[in-house]
């Protein structure tokens, strides 16, 4: 933690109002998704059904699940903590998350962070996905895999990008670095899931160094 963050006084990362870094208000506002949810995929589907019908274009994600729709307070949260800064959001934001997964019962070994690639790390000075598996690893009693998930090669951000363009975008963009997974079970954190190609283009790199299922997750959802 840099000293200039301890400084600062906590402000609300949904409204701007001071006294906590995300308020009750805004935390009573957050719409959590709401069962029932495609068992594989995490979205909210129609009563009755089970899947959505992502098995076939999510290959190597064994499941993903997301914590709250990205609109309202949790938008303007997660933008102002990915692009303007505000590193102490990856605590509440976590917490988000973590709830969710306590309810779902998810076991896992490892907590691993969905990599940026080394230039935007540089432009932005932190990866946000990295903030928040660590406070996921704190909040759940998890550890950090014996290596590192890396980007590959620069990938055009997926914003305004169709289905089959996203996952296109990031084949093979990934590599795991570092020994065998040994079979582990983990979960793959990143700060909002669209469409989960950037998550299973991951899974697949750490499947590829044999680890047990992966399962993504991510504080927010957008859905498509
Ligand atoms: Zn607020
Ligand atoms: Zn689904």
């Amino acid at each position: 933690m840099r000293l200039l963050d301890l400084l600062l006084p906590p402000r609300c990362g949904g409204c701007r109002r001071t006294g906590a870094w995300l308020c009750d208000t805004c935390r009573a506002r957050i719409r959590r998704l709401q069962e029932p949810l495609c068992r594989r995929c995490g979205v909210e589907v129609e009563s009755g059904r089970r899947e959505c019908g992502c098995r076939s274009r999510m290959p190597s994600l064994a499941r993903l699940r997301s914590a709250v729709a990205y609109e309202g307070p949790a938008e303007a949260a997660i933008h102002r903590f990915k692009y303007e800064g505000w590193r102490r959001l990856a605590r509440p934001l976590a917490q988000l998350l973590a709830e969710r997964l306590v309810v779902e019962g998810m076991a896992a070994r490892w907590v691993v962070a969905v990599p940026l690639h080394r230039d935007r790390l540089r432009r932005r000075g932190f990866n946000q996905s990295d903030l928040l598996a660590g406070e996921l690893r704190e909040l759940l009693g998890l550890g950090a895999p014996p290596g590192e998930l890396v980007r590959t090669r620069s990938t055009p951000p997926q914003v305004g990008n169709d289905r089959r363009t996203r996952f296109e975008n990031v084949r093979n963009a990934f590599a795991w670095h570092g020994p065998p997974l040994r079979g582990e079970a983990i979960l793959l954190v990143d700060d909002v899931a669209t469409t989960g190609a950037t998550l299973d283009a991951c899974a697949a790199a750490l499947r590829a160094a044999e680890s047990g299922p992966v399962t993504g997750v991510s504080v927010a959802r957008v859905n498509v």
